[in-house]
């Protein structure tokens, strides 16, 4: 391979700049469930209810998701139902691969939830594969939970690569670019974050979930940084994902009700003797589990560019470009941002600071890319 033919491959025709002219979009903003313990996967009784909770997974919902519902499959199987009746409460990322799980292995369920779908929290996620995002505190955990969590992230990653396949790219790998000033260890460069919190990482990668990211020699990055790797990441396009799950349960038969449960005596009210809770954040309120503390996170939207799937990390920077819209993140203060803060109103101050970011990162490489001439060529034409 030639020098032209190797930076090509590290460098894909498809990173074109993104178009950072004009307002965001749109801003969004939600708050991560989060439990110092991780998330609470554990059945309870109600009356003549049996309830399996499964809520509090923080900044890893999606990632997570397949995985615990299986563990909320199996808490119901062991409870030796004599119904296949079954209530799913919420309809987020948990509630609805919760209710289609539990669908799938023969049960018949009807999801309750006062937001449907595509307004929960998070239907307002990035949507990138996270496992290990503010799921835990490191001092809160044990060895076991570990191992817990490495089988709810590798059966959801099994999971979800059926989606990969589909033509219309619910989930799809992308090409992730990292960026750092100084010299971390590439494999943990993620998580050089800002944490004064101490969450729990998992530095130890499973199998093949987090392709190994290869270095960007200096003289054939189109980086302003002197360090650049590249990687490849799975991305949630959520706005197809989301009504595509839904379309699946409700084919199925599933029923999805809006209904809005103030205290935990309301379930009594509905026909289902099994429930699963998956309430999110909401369980605090409901359940009155003060262990969730709220962590916002807050979004920039651009809208799609046609042809653009990378997503771009450096500092406190995260670019996702989905096919239903750029994520523009930028979280002054690394992961310890939004700790404890459970406002929803959007800052645009904050939005206007990470795409002011991103057009500095822009013309730092289209400087850089006018410069030197291979970079030029690999590139082709009409980038940067
Ligand atoms: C900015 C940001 C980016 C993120 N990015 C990622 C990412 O890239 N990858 C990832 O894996 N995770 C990510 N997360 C985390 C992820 O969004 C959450 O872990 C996930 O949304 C939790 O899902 P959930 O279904 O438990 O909660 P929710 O999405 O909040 O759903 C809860 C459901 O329960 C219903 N409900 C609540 N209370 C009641 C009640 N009393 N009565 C009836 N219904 C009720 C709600 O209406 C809703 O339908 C991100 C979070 C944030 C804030």
């Amino acid at each position: 391979m030639n020098e032209s033919q190797e930076s090509k491959r590290l460098l894909p025709p498809h990173l074109k700049p993104i178009d950072t002219n004009g307002p965001p979009q749109r801003i969004t903003v939600c708050t991560r469930p989060f439990r110092a313990s991780g998330p609470r996967i554990e059945a309870e009784r109600l009356g003549d209810q049996l309830l399996i909770h499964n809520y509090g997974h923080g900044g890893s919902g999606w990632s997570l998701s397949w995985g615990s519902a299986t563990r909320v499959l199996n808490l119901l199987r062991d409870a030796h139902p004599r119904t296949l009746d079954v209530a799913v409460i919420g309809a987020g990322a948990i509630g609805i691969t919760t209710a289609l799980t539990l669908q799938r292995a023969g049960f018949i369920v009807s999801i309750y939830a006062q937001d449907p779908p595509l307004q929960t929290r998070s239907a307002r996620a990035t949507g990138s594969w996270t496992p290990d995002s503010r799921i835990a505190l490191g001092e809160a955990v044990s060895v076991r939970f570990e191992d817990a969590w490495r089988r709810l992230a590798s059966e959801t990653f099994a999971a979800f690569q059926a989606y990969t396949s589909m033509t219309s790219r619910p989930v799809e790998w992308v090409d992730r670019f990292v960026l750092s000033d100084t010299q971390p260890d590439p494999q943990r460069a993620e998580f050089d974050r800002r944490d004064s919190h101490g969450f729990f990482k998992c530095s130890l990668h499973l199998a093949n979930s987090s392709p190994l990211m290869s270095f960007i020699p200096r003289d054939q990055s189109p980086f302003p940084t002197p360090y650049a790797w590249r990687s490849r990441s799975l991305t949630f396009n959520l706005g197809v994902l989301i009504p595509l799950l839904l379309e699946e349960f409700q084919r199925a038969g599933g029923r999805l009700e809006a209904c809005t449960f103030r205290t935990p005596a309301d379930l009594s009210k509905i026909r289902e003797r099994l429930i699963a809770n998956c309430t999110g954040w909401g369980a605090r309120h409901l359940f009155g589990d003060k262990s969730l503390t709220p962590i916002r996170g807050q979004i920039a939207w651009l809208p799609a560019q046609t042809n653009l799937r990378y997503g771009l990390l450096y500092g406190d920077l995260r670019i996702v470009c989905r096919q239903d819209g750029i994520v523009v993140q930028h979280s002054r203060e690394g992961d310890d941002t939004g700790w404890n803060d459970a406002s929803e109103t959007p800052d645009a101050e904050e939005a206007t600071a990470g795409l002011k970011a991103l057009a500095t990162l822009q013309a730092s490489m289209k400087e850089r890319t006018r410069k030197v001439p291979m970079l030029r060529r690999a590139l082709n034409a009409d980038i940067f």
